[in-house]
């Protein structure tokens, strides 16, 4: 089966250039908050990560390219940095405008920007002035741009788009699952995951797509258990599938290379430590931070 005909055997909506946006039927969007389970615990395992490397290197503005229901962006937003938020999917933006709304007597909610952008199309979808000081594309955002056309080129073109949004001195920070221990046992690392810490999930099936003997799509279905609307109700049980990219470390470090035409210094951090390759525990995710140099 084409790669192209996964996708339009289900219903999805469009977005720019034609790509499916995976959250267009708002199932995912609906339980995505459930699935990452109580917010503040999810953030407090990386926030003071993040926050104290966007303060060490005297970061104000933040553009979050993949701001979804608006975890991140709202983190931030708290810890009064200076916050553009833009997503792809209207579905999971609808949470992230419903927040900033209730929030709006906050001056620094009411300050807050959110938009729609597709990676694809950045620069002419935001107004970026003289860049952000740090970007952020973070929950294994980047492994959802399919590669249609087989040759990473919507890959480079995306990263070369991010990358164009930090400023000279700033930081990327981009992340993505540990796809290189997926496709060599066939199941994710074990341990805790940094990201969804909900107790809801019942099951997650995983399976590989080949084509011409690459893997080229990593499909996810989810089942999770939503707790009843009312005390008396029957559990609902919630049923999403979500499809990505499996990136490797190594082709992904060249391909940020690229996008910052050999202008960055690069790290690589396993669940938010520095990584050692051939370390004994496996990360759930690699986190990749490329400061631009000036
Ligand atoms: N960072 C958030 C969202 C993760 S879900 C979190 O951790 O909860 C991934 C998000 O990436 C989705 O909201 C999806 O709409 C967005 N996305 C996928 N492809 C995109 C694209 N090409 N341009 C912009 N956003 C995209």
């Amino acid at each position: 089966m084409s790669v192209d005909s996964v996708f339009r055997t289900r219903s999805l909506g469009v977005a720019a250039e034609g790509l499916p946006d995976q959250y267009a039927d708002g199932k995912a969007a609906k339980v995505w908050q459930l699935y990452i389970g109580n917010t503040q615990s999810r953030t407090a395992e990386y926030k003071s990560w993040l926050v104290a490397l966007l303060r060490e290197r005297g970061a104000r503005t933040v553009l979050d390219v993949a701001c979804g229901t608006g975890v991140d962006s709202i983190m931030l937003v708290e810890e009064g940095f200076n916050v553009m938020s833009v997503d792809a999917s209207d579905k999971m933006l609808k949470y992230a405008l419903k927040t900033r709304w209730e929030r709006r007597k906050e001056q620094a909610f009411d300050n807050w920007v959110i938009e729609e952008a597709n990676w694809l199309t950045l620069p002419e979808d935001i107004h970026k002035g003289d860049g952000f000081d740090a970007v952020i594309c973070l929950g294994n955002s980047f492994a959802h741009l399919p590669d249609f056309k087989g040759d990473q080129s919507d890959h480079k073109l995306a990263l070369q788009n991010i990358a164009s949004m930090v400023k000279p001195g700033g930081i990327l920070i981009i992340d993505h699952r540990n796809y290189d221990y997926i496709l060599e046992t066939g199941r994710a690392p074990q341990g805790k995951n940094i990201y969804y810490q909900s107790d809801l999930t019942q099951d997650i099936s995983t399976s590989v797509l080949w084509v011409n003997s690459k893997p080229h799509m990593i499909t996810l279905d989810y089942t999770l258990q939503v707790p009843q609307a009312s005390p008396q109700g029957p559990p609902e049980v919630s049923k999403f599938r979500l499809s990505y990219y499996p990136h490797r470390l190594s082709r992904f470090k060249e391909l940020l290379q690229a996008a910052f035409q050999d202008q960055v210094e690069h790290q690589v951090y396993g669940d938010f430590q520095v990584y050692v390759p051939g370390q004994t525990k496996a990360p759930c995710y690699f986190v990749h931070v490329c400061k631009k140099k000036a």
